[in-house]
């Protein structure tokens, strides 16, 4: 798609640090990593989020990271990795074509986790009941 940052690099119109690729995806390192060796994984098929992606194109996505999280975890002799989707803006999402980021983790890197908040009383239940409907006819 014309405009989109990541689909001019997958054409190598802009130049990546390439770690991946074959007929469907294409990885690279993050030019702006949280850790070192912090990479994206990208559908070479231009879409803004997973949820338009083709199942196939994201069961390819899925692989490849598997086995490039396995790369970057011998090659920066990380202790585990994050492997994150951010999807909309409201999830940090900014640039608009499906990437995974895989994060090399170190035991003492000092990143942040997600904390918590609680349900309310009965509010789980609820919660729960809510997305059970939502995934009828799924
Ligand atoms: P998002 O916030 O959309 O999930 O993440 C976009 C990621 O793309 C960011 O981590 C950012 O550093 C990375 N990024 C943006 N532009 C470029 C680029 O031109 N080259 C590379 N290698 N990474 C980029
Ligand atoms: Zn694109």
């Amino acid at each position: 798609m014309e405009d989109c940052i990541f689909c001019k690099i997958i054409k190598g119109d802009i130049p990546s640090s390439k770690i991946y690729e074959n007929d469907k995806v294409y990885a690279f390192l993050d030019i702006s990593p949280v850790n070192k060796g912090h990479a994206l994984i990208v559908p070479k098929k231009h879409s803004k989020n997973m949820l338009e992606d083709d199942d196939d194109d994201l069961k390819a996505v899925i692989h490849a990271s598997k086995i490039v999280a396995k790369a970057i975890i011998m090659a920066v002799r990380a202790d585990g990795f994050n492997l994150g989707v951010n999807t909309n803006s409201a999830a940090g999402q900014v640039v608009f074509h499906t990437h995974f980021h895989i994060i090399p983790r170190f035991n003492d890197d000092g990143l942040k986790q997600w904390t918590g908040a609680p349900y309310e009383d009965n509010e789980m239940q609820s919660i729960q009941n809510k997305i059970l409907n939502s995934l009828i006819g799924e």
